[in-house]
Formats: structure tokens, C-alpha cells, sequence
């Protein structure tokens, strides 16, 4: 007898635009076929949306458009926004299918503020559609790698994600490690790095540098493993922080933007030049945060996406809060998609004599200094500040001397063109969840 999973794979029907367009490797498709699987794509999400949900069916009554007037890829911004706190605290606004076809019901985490917001996948959704492109020039993840799991796999999506896809879409193995769970301490994920020798790790920067320090109490280097990969997600960093993440490694560490909410939006490759924008997956577009008006390639704005392979939970032209701009230059590695280029979140900007900064430009000066160690914070008040203080552990060994701090100061205050004060501690806590590194005190 069939079992109930059987026949629901039997049953499937892959929806016909991913057989028209999707003829080979996602990312090596011509631009022109990526354009009609887009067009193709977004008219189903825009008619599952109008027709089951009466939260988009209200907007684009309001807005005056049917789904019939979406004709092309440029009808697009006709479409309202839809918002982080239309999404808060309201778990089935989505929700375009029966709710016994949910299959995965994910929750934030929390970290932004404010109501919980849930996102819910179907079963079709989740693998029929989600796992249908494949990304082989960007995702040189294959059977017989062994993928360590080190991030969170509770509530929200990050590890889940991570696991679905190495597991289900390029079919190794996965190790489901957590990061700091019940059951996942940092000694433990050691003993396994040691015990099962992984080739990839999916990890945060600040957690990776967690694991480091235990690695180096447990007398383990991590550079005696046989890694071929890290992929960083979950926080950014700067460079200059992903050096060091790769220097403590021995392998190059490539960065993975996604959200609860949006799912898979960029992925960088090994040319660690912008991440490229998974077409087959999500439209991206910039738009004037002010004005919602569309912006050209080059030009910063808000970053907005519409999820193209999600037809029982549509999201379109959500408003992520993070700015970023798109070159739609080719890139050296091949890949045809077009890169974005993250500039932070709106809301963690830092603000000093009227200028605002991202904390990842900060980060990149403060983490060039030798002395500096791998845990700090930016101490800012709300609003403008007078000077930028920064706490900071620094590498063992090193003298915390006045003089330091008023070198280290000066060092950073010459590359900004801010005052910056140093403050030298002994330890900064360590994350239980995402690591802080703004504390407005
Ligand atoms: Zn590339």
C-alpha cells in the first residue's frame, strides 16, 4: 500500500510555469527565459492572492487593480506593499489554501520588537515549488558533502531552511547541530566537528566565533578540518570580520540573505561581490523608502520583494526594511543573475554628528586594528550622538593601557571622521540569540 507521503508525491502536479521555463540549472538560464518564468510566475501568485485571500483582495480592490491588469513584469509597481505590520500579530493573513494543507508554520524571531509575525508554508509549496529551481553555480553543495548545521532550528526558518535544501534539493548529508539549543552547547558541536570531520558549515559570523573559542579551550583547530565551504547567514558582518572568520576556518565563508518573511534572497559566489538575486525565486526591486517609487540599478532604497514560488501564501512587494542597490553588471564567476549589494537595515543605523552610519562600516575599521578582538559593541544613545564609543575585548595578550585606548581612538576616529572614545572589558556577554552589536544605552 502507498503511504500517505507516496501519494501525495504521485498526486502533485508541478505547476506548468516551472515545466515550460525551468529547462536546466536555474542560475544559467538566459535572462529572456527568466524574465517570461518571472511574468508566468507572478501572474499566479497575484491570481492566488486576489481570489483566496481577503487581505490581498481588499488592497487591490482599494488600489483599483485586477489581477487581469498584471500583464507583465513592468505592471509590477501598480501593486500596493505589503508591510511588516500588516504581517504582525495576524497569523493567517496570508493564508490562500485550505489550513489542513499547511504543512510548516514558522514564527519570528522576535528581535525587530512588536507583535510575532507568522509565516506558513504549504507542502507544495515547500518542495514542489521551492525545491524545483536548483542553483548548482551559486549552491556547489552535492551528495557525499557533509553539511554541520549550527544554526537555530527552533521557531523560526534559518536552520530549517538550510537543512531542507542541502538535504532534500542537492540531496548530502546533514548534520542538524543547532546553535545553542537545548540539546546543542558549543562542547558538543565540537566533540561532533571532531567526531564526524564536516566539509560544510552553515553558521552566523558571531556564532562561528563562538565555536572558535571553544575549539581553542578543547585544544581542537579548526583548521584541521576538511572544509570547503561555510556559508554565513542570519547577522551580517564587514569584510574585514569575514577575514577573520576565514583565516580562523581555513575556508572560504560565502553569505546567504534570506528572511522569515521573504525567504531565499540572495546568495553570494565566490567572487564575494554583491549577492546574486535568485530570479527563479523572489523579484527584487528598490524602491524611494519615502516616495515607494522605483528606483534604476546603482541608486540605494529600500529593499522589496515578491516571492514567486509561494501560490498557498503569497507575499508580494513586501517591504523588507533593508537597504541595498542592484548592478546588473555581469559577474566573474558566470552566473546571470543580478547581484545586490546590502547598505543595512534602516532601523540599526548609527548616527553621529548628523551623519548616519551602518554598523557593518563601522565594524570594518574597528575589526582592521590587530589589537581589537572578535567581540564588541557600538554604545550609542537614541538619535544623533556626540561620538561614537566603542566596547571591545582585545586578543589575548594585549595590554589594556589608557594609552591604547586613546591610540585605538584616534586610529578610528582618523578613518571616520568621528570621535570615537575606546572602552577596554575583560569579556562582552555572549549571545544567547542574535549577537548585538548596537546597545543603545
Ligand atoms: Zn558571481
Amino acid at each position: 500500500m502507498a503511504s500517505k507521503y507516496e501519494k501525495k508525491i504521485r498526486n502533485a502536479r508541478t505547476p506548468l510555469f516551472i515545466t515550460r521555463y525551468l529547462t536546466g540549472p536555474a542560475d544559467s538560464l538566459p535572462l529572456a527565459r527568466l524574465k517570461d518564468f518571472q511574468a508566468a510566475a507572478l501572474k499566479e501568485v497575484i491570481n492566488s492572492a486576489y481570489r483566496n485571500t481577503d487581505f490581498y483582495h481588499q488592497k487591490m480592490t482599494e488600489a483599483n487593480i485586477q489581477p487581469q491588469a498584471i500583464k507583465s513584469l513592468a505592471d509590477l509597481a501598480k501593486l500596493p506593499f505589503t508591510t511588516k505590520d500588516e504581517l504582525r500579530g495576524n497569523p493567517w493573513v496570508l493564508l490562500a489554501c485550505d489550513k489542513k494543507d499547511i504543512g510548516l508554520i514558522h514564527v519570528s524571531t522576535g528581535t525587530t520588537g512588536g507583535e510575532q509575525i507568522y509565516i506558513m508554508h504549504s507542502w507544495r509549496d515547500l518542495y514542489l515549488h521551492d525545491l524545483a529551481p536548483e542553483y548548482p553555480g551559486v549552491f556547489d553543495v552535492d551528495p557525499g558533502d557533509l553539511c554541520f548545521n549550527a544554526l537555530p532550528y527552533e521557531m523560526s526558518s534559518a536552520g530549517l531552511a538550510f537543512h531542507k535544501v542541502f538535504l532534500d534539493g542537492c540531496l548530502a548529508t546533514v548534520i542538524p547541530a543547532g546553535k545553542g539549543g537545548a540539546y546543542s552547547t558549543p562542547e558538543k558541536s565540537i566533540k561532533l566537528l571532531r567526531d564526524l570531520k564536516p566539509n560544510v558549515i552553515m553558521t552566523t559570523p558571531s556564532y562561528s566565533m563562538t565555536l572558535y573559542e571553544k575549539a581553542l579551550e578543547e585544544d581542537f583547530d579548526l583548521r584541521s578540518l576538511p572544509i570547503k565551504k561555510i556559508w554565513l547567514t542570519g547577522e551580517g558582518c564587514s569584510p574585514a570580520f569575514r577575514n577573520r572568520v576565514e583565516k580562523i576556518w581555513g575556508a572560504a565563508a560565502n553569505f546567504y540573505y534570506g528572511s522569515l518573511e521573504a525567504g531565499f534572497l540572495g546568495i553570494e559566489c565566490n567572487e564575494h561581490n554583491g549577492y546574486h538575486i535568485p530570479l527563479t525565486h523572489t523579484i527584487v526591486e528598490i524602491i524611494d523608502p519615502k516616495t515607494g517609487n522605483v528606483l534604476e540599478p546603482g541608486q540605494i532604497g529600500e529593499i522589496v520583494a515578491t516571492c514567486l514560488l509561494r501560490i498557498d501564501t503569497p507575499l508580494i512587494r513586501y517591504r523588507t526594511q533593508d537597504l541595498g542597490y542592484i548592478d546588473t553588471e555581469p559577474c566573474k564567476c558566470g552566473v546571470k543573475f543580478p547581484r545586490l549589494f546590502m547598505r543595512g537595515r534602516v532601523v540599526d543605523e548609527v548616527i553621529v554628528n548628523g551623519v548616519n552610519f551602518s554598523p557593518f562600516y563601522l565594524e570594518e575599521f574597528l575589526m582592521r586594528l590587530p589589537e581589537i578582538g572578535n567581540w564588541y559593541q557600538f554604545i550609542i544613545k537614541e538619535g544623533d550622538n556626540d561620538k561614537l564609543k566603542i566596547r571591545t575585548e582585545l586578543v589575548e595578550g594585549v595590554q589594556p593601557t589608557s594609552e591604547l585606548a586613546d591610540k585605538l581612538a584616534s586610529k578610528m576616529e582618523y578613518a571616520l571622521g568621528i570621535p570615537c572614545e575606546m572602552e577596554f572589558v575583560p569579556k562582552i556577554p555572549r549571545p544567547q540569540a542574535k549577537t548585538i552589536r548596537v546597545l543603545k544605552e
